[in-house]
């Protein structure tokens, strides 16, 4: 089979298996400017205490030393955007809406799985990896690499669609065709509604500093949240606002992948359910969510935070 037809065999399959989009690159490094903006943002220390960013630099920069035999790498968005009234009015606790579904580091890896299975049929002796969080891989620039989109100013791949996608890739040895980044002139150059959107002013430029993003102090920051941060949210996990201020997530791909569907336990639970949860309900909860990730003491101390902030506010403590 020639690489023409099955690139487009391969892609066929990756929207059977509930991606959206699927472009393919090749396994060239990452482009200089990216890694200087990427050393810059270290050297700067607005990766705040992810240490692992500074780990396998050269891996990071240099896909084709992640996987020596691969020659190209398959990159693949999968929406979890559902129209699920998660929220209603009367609650005011919000959790960022990648975790109202299943765990995408499962979900998505059976489905990798499945494809490279199907590659392995189409090209018998082809060597392949896939990586879902699991790899110092830039899927972000990977993905716009292979024309799947942008870097946009909320420093997420964005395209038509939006923001509200997974992104993993695929690295094969077979040799496929490869795409080609689509722009000619940004589609952020004349917008900034996803940094004015930014309850803490997190976003600067086209880069993010997550000392100051809520996501990041609700997730990766393994301590409480110093009640001196000033952001005005009601979220208790993570954070969405600079996506939902983004026009092209007006036009968000509806997820195709069930295990994404809110779970069902999430919408009925009142802020008062929230603010006295014990460990058996968060256990329960998020069973088979990335939100049991963080732990039920760090959850806890995010409603706590959260809980403070809106009575201050209710309280006209806070402008
Ligand atoms: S996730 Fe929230 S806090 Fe972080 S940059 Fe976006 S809007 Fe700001
Ligand atoms: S809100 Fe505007 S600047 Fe931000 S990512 Fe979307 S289009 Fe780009």
């Amino acid at each position: 089979m020639d690489t023409t037809a099955l690139s487009k065999k391969i892609k066929e399959k990756t929207l059977e298996l509930g991606f959206y989009a699927c472009g393919i690159t090749d396994c060239a490094p990452i482009n200089s400017t990216v890694t200087h903006a990427y050393q810059t943002y270290l050297q700067e220390e607005r990766n705040a205490d992810m240490n692992y960013l500074n780990n396998y630099l050269s891996l990071r920069f240099n896909p084709q030393q992640l996987v020596p035999q691969a020659k190209s790498i398959i990159v693949v968005l999968a929406s979890y955007y559902n129209n699920t009234a998660f929220f209603p009015p009367q609650n005011r606790y919000h959790l960022a809406r990648y975790a109202w579904g299943q765990d995408y580091h499962k979900v998505i890896k059976q489905r990798l799985k499945t494809l490279q299975q199907y590659i392995v049929q189409l090209v018998p002796d082809s060597i392949n990896r896939y990586f879902v969080d699991t790899a110092p891989v830039m899927e972000k620039h990977l993905a716009e690499r292979a024309g799947l989109g942008w870097i946009g100013k909320n420093t997420l791949l964005v395209n038509q669609h939006g923001s509200y996608h997974f992104i993993a890739t695929l690295f094969t040895s077979a040799v496929l065709t490869y795409d080609q980044p689509a722009l000619s002139k940004h589609p952020c150059a004349s917008c900034s509604l996803c940094q004015q959107a930014c309850p803490s002013q997190a976003l600067r430029n086209f880069g993010m500093d997550a000392r100051k993003c809520f996501a990041y102090q609700s997730i990766e920051n393994h301590h409480d949240i110093d009640e001196d941060f000033n952001s005005n949210t009601h979220y208790i996990y993570g954070c969405d606002e600079c996506q939902k201020a983004c026009p092209f997530n007006h036009n968000a791909a509806p997820a195709a992948i069930k295990e994404f569907d809110t779970n069902p336990l999430l919408l009925d639970i009142t802020d008062e359910q929230w603010e006295n949860i014990h460990q058996e309900d968060f256990d329960r909860i998020f069973a088979t969510s990335a939100v049991k990730r963080i732990g039920f003491q760090k959850m806890k101390s995010n409603i706590q935070y959260a809980a403070n902030r809106l009575y201050r506010k209710n309280n006209h403590f806070i402008q």
